[in-house]
């Protein structure tokens, strides 16, 4: 799916904004910031609120000329956070390093993934977020706010939602490349991926489950991606002779080809984390998004919550996963303070029917301390809720007010969130 010159990709956002530029020059972008009432920076639209929208001016960083810069000796990569993973992934391999772990598309922006703390899987895989170990902010006075490793406010200012000005470059770690082996299984009993749930997502370096409750005794898919460098743990019982006969779409009855290699073939870390190939349409195309992240220890609960409303969700279900991810210390990342399982969902395009459901869901949730993604749908709800699922809530809007106290990145979302 293309989106329009005016929408995010799903199509269900049309952005209020008068313009979307894409400045080649600091000089150019900085004048569209300090003369702008409103601006947003605009990653690569593939978030499915209005997280990204402003009445004002959009403005890509995609084009400005700042250098991609590989420091072997701190393992670091220095780099535009309007580009995507894809891109970044390309050239990290050709000079032998690799990030830790990829979301389930390469598509998306590296700005616009760590402004809402866009997560990957694995046990002790951190949000991408986490991997920034540096970042440069042009604020909406004009100056470039430099946050390094070791700064204090470093860690509010990655998950930043758009809120505090626009990223310009963005400093991660990066590794020695690796190769992963990718593994799909089927209809694995519910039952028994409950009664092993650690020990199926600790088998591998990165595990995703798929289901669409269709049949509320089966979870229809695992997918394992295991480095090929690490040493192999055993095989969950409950996937032993599930193996997938042929490559798999995680949506039932779609044809594999937008997918990375399966069957156990080995390949490098950014043909095999990802999902989706870079250059196909990732998941469906035609459809909405929800995930909230509960702390792994409710993951069972949490699963076994959304199971008992397979009935309510059914109308506007595509397909269900659960992932995991390791706490990071990040302010807003909904990943912060605490190891999680992200419970995610595909549904159809039905805006009205998706916002029929949620509500049941959510409360369902609201027990595990369940924290949206912010890129994703979720309802309205009073502020006050958010303060008290983040700790650095308070902290988060200090520094906003330091950054931006003119408000020239609010807008009706982080309004709405009380920011
Ligand atoms: C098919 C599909 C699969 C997905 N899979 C995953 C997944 O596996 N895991 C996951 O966690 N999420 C996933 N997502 C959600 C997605 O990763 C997030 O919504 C992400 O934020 C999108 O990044 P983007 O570059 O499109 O940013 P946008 O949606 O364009 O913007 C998101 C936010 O980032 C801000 N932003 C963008 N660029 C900058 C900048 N330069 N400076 C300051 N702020 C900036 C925007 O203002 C906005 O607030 C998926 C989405 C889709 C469509």
């Amino acid at each position: 799916m293309t989106a329009d010159a005016a929408t995010n990709w799903s199509r269900n956002i049309r952005y209020q904004a008068e313009r979307i530029v894409a400045p080649r020059s600091m000089d150019e972008l900085r004048a569209l910031v300090t003369e702008a009432e409103s601006i947003k920076a605009l990653g690569s639209r593939h978030s499915f609120n209005r997280i990204a929208d402003t009445t004002g001016t959009l403005v890509t960083t995609a084009d400005l000329d700042i250098p991609l810069e590989i420091d072997a000796d701190r393992r670091r990569v220095r780099v535009n956070g309007g580009i995507r993973y894809g891109e970044l992934a390309g050239v990290l391999e050709s000079s032998g390093w690799a990030l830790a772990n990829l979301a389930s598309l390469p598509h998306i922006s590296i700005a616009g993934a760590i402004s809402t703390g866009t997560h990957g899987s694995g046990d002790a895989n951190r949000s991408l977020a986490a991997a920034v170990t540096g970042l440069e902010i042009l604020t909406s006075t004009g100056d470039i706010v430099s946050f390094a490793e070791g700064d204090a406010d470093l860690a509010g200012a990655v998950v930043g939602l758009g809120a505090l000005g626009i990223v310009t470059t963005v400093e991660l770690a990066i590794e020695p490349t690796f190769t992963v082996a990718q593994t799909v299984y089927d209809a694995i009993p519910f039952d028994e991926v409950v009664g092993s749930f650690d020990e199926m997502t600790s088998s591998a370096y990165s595990v995703s489950l798929f289901t669409t409750f269709r049949d509320r005794d089966v979870v229809d898919q695992v997918w394992r991606k295991a480095r090929t460098d690490a040493a192999s743990a055993a095989l969950p019982a409950a996937l032993s002779h599930r193996e997938a006969p042929e490559p798999r779409h995680p949506l039932p009855g779609v044809a594999a080809d937008a997918c990375t290699t399966q069957g156990g073939h080995a390949g490098p870390w950014l043909d095999r984390l990802p999902h989706f190939k870079l250059e196909f349409t990732p998941s469906n195309g035609d459809e909405l998004q929800s995930e909230f992240l509960v702390p792994r220890a409710h993951a069972v609960s949490a699963l076994s919550a959304v199971r008992d409303l397979a009935e309510t969700l059914a109308p506007v279900l595509q397909v269900c996963e659960v992932r995991t991810i390791a706490a990071d210390d990040l302010w807003l990342s909904p990943a912060q303070g605490r190891d999680s399982v992200g419970l995610h969902f595909t549904w159809t395009a039905d805006e009205a029917g998706v916002a029929g459901v949620l509500p049941a869901l959510e409360s369902a949730l609201a027990p595990f301390d369940a924290r949206p993604h912010w890129g994703k749908v979720f309802s309205p709800r009073d502020p006050a809720e958010f303060a008290a699922l983040y700790p650095g809530w308070t902290r988060f809007g200090e520094l906003r007010e330091r950054l931006d106290p003119r408000r020239a990145f609010a807008n009706d979302l982080t309004r709405s969130l009380g920011l």
